[in-house]
């Protein structure tokens, strides 16, 4: 027996299903980034785009040699902003990522110093820049300073409301909460889970999810027992 927000049911627990999803999928090796600092422009730039928008402007950043904290710290705006167009939302977003750059070389000096704090302190910080919510700054703690924190996203929430057949508005901290007191807090697995839920969403827990193949179909209330969330 188990319980997420007070919807009790035999469930699977959260590494049953990491397991189902790394049988099938196999191991992610994510996050896509050559270094820290990519990881860093790379989550905040994958917001409200796919990733394959995010790899367009990252390129064109690689080749215009603004990938470094002090480079992209110092950048022309309105350069920065022709070189990030492709992730869309290129103006909001070339103005954050500059300023967060320049919030990091003037507080901490280099980025290795600003992440290098413990997971608290690092994601109050990160969570009082403009344009860093939470989702983005647990990426950021996860995959670039290397830290254990459980990242959700809306891949996250609709598996869970599906799984577990719940369908009220799952907060992020609640969410994040039951994972994170449910798997032992190992930064390799939770960047694998993480990434293992994303493929999930693309393969087959889409808005119209395709439930025959899926690797979690004999453990979900959507899948197997037919719930939905209009009856
Ligand atoms: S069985 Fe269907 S609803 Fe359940 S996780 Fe898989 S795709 Fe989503």
């Amino acid at each position: 027996m188990d319980s997420v927000n007070g919807i009790h049911g035999t469930i699977p627990t959260p590494l049953m299903i990491y397991e189902m999803l790394e049988d099938r999928f196999g191991f992610q090796g994510w996050w896509p980034g050559r270094n820290n600092f990519e990881i860093l422009v790379g989550a905040m730039l994958t917001q409200q785009t796919s990733w394959k928008n995010v790899d367009m402007a990252l390129l064109n950043l690689r080749k215009g040699g603004l990938l470094s904290l002090d480079a992209l710290a110092g950048a022309d705006l309105h350069e920065l902003e022709i070189m990030i167009k492709p992730s869309g939302y290129y103006r909001q977003k070339a103005a954050r990522l500059k300023a967060v750059c320049n919030h990091i070389r003037d507080k901490h000096s280099t980025l290795r110093r600003f992440l290098n704090r413990d997971v608290q302190t690092l994601r109050v910080e990160l969570l009082s820049l403009s344009g860093i919510g939470e989702e983005t700054a647990d990426s950021i703690i996860l995959y670039a300073a290397d830290k254990p924190v459980f990242v959700i996203d809306a891949y996250t929430k609709r598996m869970v409301e599906r799984l577990f057949g719940i369908w009220e508005n799952l907060k992020y901290d609640a969410l994040q909460d039951y994972f994170q007191s449910k798997i032992v807090k190992d930064v390799g697995l939770y960047k694998d889970f993480h990434a293992q839920i994303v493929e999930l969403g693309k393969r087959h827990c889409r808005a119209k999810p395709l439930c025959g193949n899926c690797p979690l179909f004999t453990v979900c209330r959507y899948g197997k027992f037919g719930w939905r969330p209009d009856r």
